[in-house]
């Protein structure tokens, strides 16, 4: 197999062919087809989130088949489509695993974070924590539900029943929320960096009411708002918007320092929650929703080798909706040996 590997937090990764593993029992071998370009990613490749493991790689918005099954994996098949989510393992054990909030859980191990991930041409995934696709939609296209749409839809789940929700960021995850939002019958409020007309026009495609700078006011007082910018000044700024008894979602891993504000943001009862990865029962209940709804997604398709460029792109913006590793196949044949088609 081959992967673009972390070998040290804050260069770039590296082309690596590796030994192909077998998977242990309860695990599965899955043959990547496609795999989304998360924020997270970055963070990762960044060095920002806490105990950095290298060498690892990166990915958690993986699609593939399964080309192997361990001992003991019960529900599926050799050749089944399937995705792999951020949350690799939990201990089920722990207080927060009994209490159906395994999301929480204190022994955790994470797709593409601290076990290997999806920027590779094959990974060895821990089956109960696999999702079977079905075969409708295209492999790239569902790429981008296993985090940013399953991390945006528990970040509605709890912002909870208000009617006006305003997005933060108008990324890969707002991109699908606004759809699930828009069909869940909210207005859906769109903020962007300054003047970036164009994802502006690009949230209204993808059914927001508005859309306009992240620094000025929200047009009407908001019931909800989730941040996805990891921009810690966006957290007074979106407690100014939200009205009495409202709410405000960091749904980012990492964020920048939050600014010192005015008590008076937080007064009459508004409160302030983050969202911490997500539950398998998240997973379960996204991709119907989300196959129900008919949610479709923006991609931009880079080969695997260019995962950097990928990566290089995410962080200036340079694309709208979600970027998108697809893995160089890689045919041996007689004459040539080794060579590589796109
Ligand atoms: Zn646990
Ligand atoms: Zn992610």
């Amino acid at each position: 197999m081959h992967a673009m590997v972390l070998n040290k937090t804050g260069s770039p990764l590296q082309w690596t062919e590796l030994p192909d593993r077998h998977p242990g029992p309860g695990e599965v071998r899955v043959r990547v087809t496609a795999c989304g370009v998360c924020r997270t990613d970055l963070h990762v490749v960044d060095g920002e989130l806490a105990h950095p493991q290298v060498p690892i790689i990166p990915g958690h918005e993986v699609v593939g088949r399964i080309d192997a099954l361990g001992t003991g994996v019960l529900g599926l098949a050799l050749g089944e489509r399937v995705g792999i989510p951020w949350l690799g393992h939990t201990c089920g054990v722990c207080r927060y695993c009994r209490q159906h909030q395994e999301n929480l859980c204190d022994h955790p191990l994470f797709t593409g974070y601290t076990r290997d991930g999806g920027f590779a041409t094959a990974l060895i995934a821990d089956a109960a924590y696999v999702f079977a696709l079905g075969e409708e939609g295209s492999d790239a296209s569902l790429a981008p539900l296993l985090c940013a749409g399953l991390i945006g839809w528990r970040a509605l789940l709890i912002g909870g029943e208000g009617k006006k929700l305003g997005l933060y960021g108008f990324g890969a995850a707002a991109h699908i929320v606004a759809q699930v939002a828009a069909w869940q019958g909210k207005s859906v409020f769109a903020f962007t960096r300054p003047t970036d007309i164009a994802t502006q026009a690009f949230a209204r495609q993808m059914g927001a009411i508005w859309a306009g700078d992240s620094d000025q006011p929200a047009p009407e007082s908001l019931d909800v708002a989730i941040i996805f910018a990891p921009d810690g000044a966006l957290v007074p700024t979106a407690l100014r918007a939200v009205r009495k008894g409202g709410r405000v979602v960091c749904a980012g891993i990492h964020m920048s320092e939050i600014p010192a504000f005015a008590y008076d943001l937080l007064w009459g009862e508004r409160s302030l929650v983050s969202v911490a990865n997500l539950t398998r029962q998240d997973g379960v209940d996204f991709l119907r929703l989300a196959a129900q709804i008919g949610v479709v997604t923006r991609t931009t398709l880079y080969p695997l080798t260019q995962a950097n460029q990928a990566l290089e792109d995410l962080r200036k913006g340079a694309f709208e909706g979600a970027a998108v590793l697809v893995p160089e196949v890689i045919q041996a044949t007689p004459d040539t040996g080794i060579e590589h088609v796109h």
